[in-house]
């Protein structure tokens, strides 16, 4: 890495992967300066860690959330989130966010010409097609933070050598229960992931595996692959993040213990690499063994669901992930069963006629009109009706 410190501003710096960053940051913190720390609703972890990183800004997503620290400016909602986003004195922003709001401020850092650590989900499912058209016309890098799309990212030399993406999946937590056990599935139940330790929202949807079709869809617009090239395996371990197929048969894959500081490290220090917080080193012969088996398809029909949206393309991902963004809101309420997310998510997609290629306005009406429909849909208990 250049000699300087590396500039950086996390979006979302009090989540799952916003905090694991800074750990990551303060172990590197000859190497990084942080610009600006940006949060949802937990603005006491926010003064926290402002007080430790000194940024030179802070955002609060809520404006009636007082917080004043000398010698910091504090800044308020999306517009905020667009401001450090067009600060060009950013060498990296990590968009850690989940949901929504992570689209324009990515796409505002990719017009600023800044190189975007992406973990927000919701910015290529939704707008893939614009975002990498937009970072390809600025030639902005979009570092993917995931575990699995990080790990294709570093097993790609040559993309026009690839035959095929083969991207790994836990399984979750009822990989070998029955349709019957799942059906019965408490909040509980669905909360307790084997491997990962991470949000709520998207620990339900690694038991339906629609965080996997997520992954599809995302991984269709990072490496510009086409959907029948792009396969999941269920690999329970969790040891191999991803792999890919080259046209000669060669299969590279990139494997490490399961921990996120090992990807969030990367995507903020690529192309160089440093010791890592756990300096642990990985064992084969400890690990032992590896499985590996294909995705019951009937059993986890939102993985069917991402893979038939994201082929139609346009506003379908768009619907989809509302549909299911709701649906798990809902279940996490105690409104519905934990079957009933993929039925509310099926019904939602099979009534929606997709526009071919919406604009940035365009996919926030789409979004807003099917949480809207998904939401009335749940509220007037039709879901038993399905
Ligand atoms: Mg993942």
């Amino acid at each position: 890495m250049e000699s300087r410190k590396r500039k950086i501003s996390i979006l979302g710096s009090t989540g799952s992967i916003g905090t694991q960053a800074l750990e990551v940051i303060e172990k590197l913190s000859d190497k990084f300066e942080v610009v600006a720390l940006a949060c949802g609703h937990n603005t006491k972890l926010l003064e926290e860690q402002a007080k430790k990183f000194r940024p030179e800004y802070i955002c609060l997503s809520d404006a009636s959330a007082k917080l004043e620290i000398p010698g910091i400016k504090t800044l308020y909602g999306e517009e905020g989130l667009e401001e450090i986003c067009s600060n060009k004195e950013n060498d990296i922003i990590l968009v850690a966010v989940s949901g929504k709001i992570g689209l324009k401020p990515t796409l505002k850092a990719i017009e600023n010409k800044i190189p975007v650590a992406l973990a927000n989900k919701e910015t290529l499912v939704m707008a893939g097609d614009i975002v990498m058209r937009k970072a390809k016309e600025n030639n902005v890098d979009i570092i993917p933070v995931d575990s699995e799309h990080c790990a294709i990212h570093q097993c790609i030399k040559n993309i026009a050598q690839v035959e095929k993406l083969i991207i790994t999946a836990s399984g979750g937590p009822f990989l070998h229960k029955t349709t019957g056990e799942m059906q019965d599935a408490s909040i509980s139940d669905v909360l307790t992931h084997p491997r990962w330790n991470m949000g709520r929202k998207i620990t339900v949807d690694s038991a339906t595996l629609m965080n996997k079709g997520l992954e599809v869809i995302e991984a269709h617009h990072l490496f510009s692959m086409d959907y029948d090239k792009i396969e999941v395996v269920v690999h329970p371990q969790s040891i191999v993040h991803s792999a890919i197929e080259y046209k000669d048969g060669s299969v590279i894959a990139q494997l490490g213990l399961p921990s996120m500081h090992i990807p969030i490290q990367y995507a903020i220090t690529y192309p160089e690499r440093f010791e890592g917080i756990k300096s642990k080193s990985f064992s084969f012969a400890q690990i032992a063994r590896l499985d590996f088996e294909e995705p019951d398809f009937n059993k986890f029909p939102s993985l069917k669901l991402a893979y038939s949206a994201g082929k139609t393309g346009g506003s379908a991902p768009v619907c989809m992930n509302a549909a299911n963004e709701e649906a798990v809101y809902a279940f996490l309420d105690g409104k519905i069963n934990y079957c009933d997310i993929y039925k509310i998510v099926e019904k939602m997609l099979s009534g929606h006629n997709a526009v071919l290629s919406p604009d940035i306005d365009e996919i926030f009406e789409i979004d807003n009109e099917i949480r809207v429909k998904t939401r009335e849909y749940i509220n007037c208990g039709l879901v038993e009706k399905v």
